[in-house]
C-alpha cells in the first residue's frame, strides 16, 4: 500500500479522524469494504446522518416495510442534503417489504404465548388472543399441512399445526415467549401462494422513482422473474433500475443461478433466511452466496445483527466482530447495519466500529494470504469457463497491481461493469471508477475498493485531469505506478480491452 494511505493515523484514533477529509472532492477511507445503515428514528436527522457519513456510511437503506411516503420523502432529502453538506455521495436503496407475512393487532402486548396451549391462526380480521391470531395470509391453510412447523417473531416462538379448516389452522405452541402485534411468521419450506411483488410494492417503485431513486432491494425473491419485473417496470418508466435481490428463502437459493444472471445485487438477508432455513445452515449458504456472486461480478451485501448488541450496548461483542471480519473474508462488498442505525442508541459509534474492524481486517489480511485465496479461486473460475476480453484484463490489472504495488487502478467505465469485474478480486489498490453518469457512479458505492468519480469528460482526458488531483491531493508521488484500463480498440468508454501502466513523474 502507497505511504501516503496512513499517515500515521491509527485505527484506533477518533473515527472521524479515519478519513482523509480533503480539499477536493476525493475522500478516501482507511478501508475498503462498503458500510450501508439503514435509516429510522435514531439517524433521520440531518446531523446524525453527517456523522454517520463522516464515520463510514456509504449506502443509506430505507426500509419500506416501515414509516409512511411523507417520512420516506424526508428522509430522501435530509440523506442527499446532508452528503451534499459533507461534499460526498451516498447511494439510496428503497428496501421494498414484499409479501411479509404478519399476525394482526393483539387485545394486549405483550401476548405470552405458553408452550403446549393451542391457538388459532386465522385470515378473519379479529383482534388477537392467546387462543386465536389473525395473520394477513390468505391462502395460510393451503400452505401448511399437519404436523408443519411455524414460526413467529424471528423464530422465537415455535408452532406445530395440528388440523387445518377453511379460514383458520389449529396450532399447538411448541416453544412460547411474548409476542407483539404486527411480528412476522414464517412457514419454513413451504410454498409462498403470494406473488412475491406485492400492489404496495408496485406504489413504493413509483414513489421512489418520483423521487429519483433507482435502486430497490425486493424482499423475498425465489426466481429471476421478479427480478426482471422490477427491471420492466423502471424500463416502461423510462429508468435503467438496479436490482438488489434479497435471499431468504430457500427456493432462491434453489435458483441461485438463474437470480445471479438477472440482478445487478445480492444481500443476504440473515434475519429472515435464518428462520426460512435451518439456522445452522445460514453460515455456509452466506460463503457459497459471497463466492457464487464474486464468480458474477454482482456486489455483496451481508446483512443483519452484525452489531446487534451494539443497539443497546458501546461495544459489541467479541463474536459480533468476528462475524464482521469473516463477511470480509468471505469476499462480501458491503457489510450492513439494520436495527443498529435505525433505532440503535449508538448509530454513529456502531459504524465506527463497522469501519474499525474493516480496516484491521483489510489492513492485516497479508498475514492469512486472504486477497490471494480468493483470487486463485476466481482465476480457476475464468480460465474453467471461457475467459473473454474484460475478464482477461481484470485479471491482468489486479496482478499487475500488486506486482507494482500500485496505489491506483483508474477505470473508465460505461455501466460500471469493469470496476466491478476488478473489484471482485479485492486488490489492495483503490480502483477509481468514472463516469459520466450519477446513477451509475451511486451503483458503484456498493462494491470493494471502488471510488466512483462523476466525470464530465470522455474525450480522453479524464486520465490526466484524475492524476493532478491525486498528484494535488499528495495521494501519488513520483515513481509510483498506475495501472489503467481503456477501451483502447473498441474505441468505447466502457468497451475495456487495453491495460497501462505509468509511472507518476
Ligand atoms: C433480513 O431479513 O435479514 C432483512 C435484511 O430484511 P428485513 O430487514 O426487511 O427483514
Amino acid at each position: 500500500m502507497h505511504k501516503n494511505f496512513h499517515r500515521g493515523i491509527s485505527v484506533d484514533a477518533n473515527p472521524c479522524l479515519l478519513f482523509y477529509t480533503l480539499n477536493m472532492n476525493i475522500t478516501l477511507p482507511h478501508y475498503k469494504t462498503k458500510i450501508v445503515c439503514t435509516i429510522g428514528p435514531s439517524s433521520r436527522s440531518e446531523s446524525v446522518l453527517r456523522e454517520l457519513i463522516r464515520c463510514g456510511m456509504s449506502v443509506a437503506r430505507l426500509n419500506f416495510s416501515h414509516g409512511s411516503f411523507d417520512s420516506h420523502g424526508e428522509d430522501i432529502r435530509t440523506i442527499r442534503r446532508a452528503a451534499k453538506s459533507e461534499g460526498t455521495s451516498v447511494a439510496i436503496l428503497a428496501d421494498l417489504p414484499g409479501p411479509k407475512i404478519r399476525i394482526g393487532k393483539l387485545q394486549t402486548e405483550p401476548l405470552e404465548l405458553l408452550q403446549g396451549e393451542e391457538i388459532v391462526l386465522t385470515t378473519r380480521p379479529v383482534i388477537g388472543t392467546s387462543s386465536l391470531i389473525s395473520v394477513n395470509y390468505d391462502r395460510i391453510e393451503e400452505s401448511v399441512s399437519p404436523g408443519s412447523i411455524i414460526y413467529l417473531n424471528d423464530g422465537f416462538i415455535e408452532l406445530r399445526v395440528l388440523n387445518i379448516d377453511k379460514d383458520a389452522v389449529q396450532c399447538v405452541v411448541t416453544i412460547g415467549g411474548p409476542l407483539l402485534s404486527g411480528k412476522g411468521l414464517n412457514i419454513p419450506g413451504a410454498p409462498l401462494l403470494i406473488d412475491p411483488l406485492t400492489p404496495r410494492d408496485f406504489e413504493i417503485m413509483e414513489f421512489a422513482i418520483e423521487n429519483e431513486i433507482d435502486t430497490f432491494c425486493v424482499s423475498f425473491v425465489e426466481s429471476a422473474e421478479e427480478i426482471l419485473r422490477v427491471k420492466e417496470f423502471g424500463r416502461k418508466k423510462g429508468k435503467n433500475l438496479y436490482v438488489v435481490a434479497k435471499i431468504e428463502r430457500a427456493g432462491a437459493i434453489d435458483n441461485i443461478e438463474a437470480i445471479l444472471e438477472a440482478t445487478d445485487a445480492v444481500m443476504i438477508a440473515r434475519g429472515d433466511l435464518g428462520v426460512e432455513v435451518p439456522i445452522e445452515d445460514v453460515p455456509v449458504i452466506q460463503k457459497e452466496l459471497i463466492h457464487k456472486a464474486n464468480l458474477c461480478c454482482r456486489p455483496v451485501i451481508t446483512a443483519t445483527q452484525m452489531l446487534q448488541s451494539m443497539v443497546d450496548n458501546t461495544r459489541p461483542t467479541r463474536a459480533e466482530v468476528t462475524d464482521v471480519a469473516n463477511a470480509i473474508m468471505d469476499g462480501t462488498d458491503a457489510v450492513m447495519l439494520s436495527e443498529e442505525t435505525a433505532i440503535g442508541k449508538y448509530p454513529a459509534q456502531t459504524v465506527t466500529m463497522m469501519a474499525r474492524i474493516a480496516s484491521s481486517f483489510e489492513r492485516q489480511r497479508g498475514k492469512i494470504k486472504w486477497s490471494s485465496a480468493l483470487q486463485d479461486q476466481l482465476k480457476q473460475y475464468l480460465r474453467n469457463k471461457q475467459i473473454d476480453i474484460p475478464d482477461t484484463v481484470s485479471l491482468n490489472v489486479v496482478e499487475a497491481a500488486q506486482a507494482l504495488r500500485a496505489p491506483f487502478i483508474l477505470t473508465p467505465t460505461s455501466r460500471g461493469a469493469t470496476a466491478r469485474r476488478i473489484s471482485r478480486l479485492k486488490p489492495n489498490s483503490w480502483i477509481i471508477a468514472c463516469n459520466h453518469n450519477q446513477k451509475v457512479c451511486d451503483f458503484m458505492l456498493l462494491s470493494y475498493g471502488v471510488y466512483p468519480m462523476l466525470m464530465s469528460t470522455n474525450d480522453g482526458t479524464w486520465q490526466a485531469v484524475i492524476l493532478e488531483r491525486l498528484q494535488e491531493m499528495d495521494l501519488i508521488r513520483s515513481g509510483d505506478r498506475i495501472i489503467i484500463t481503456e477501451g483502447k480498440f473498441s474505441g468505447d468508454f466502457g468497451g475495456t480491452d487495453s491495460l497501462g501502466i505509468m509511472t507518476v513523474q
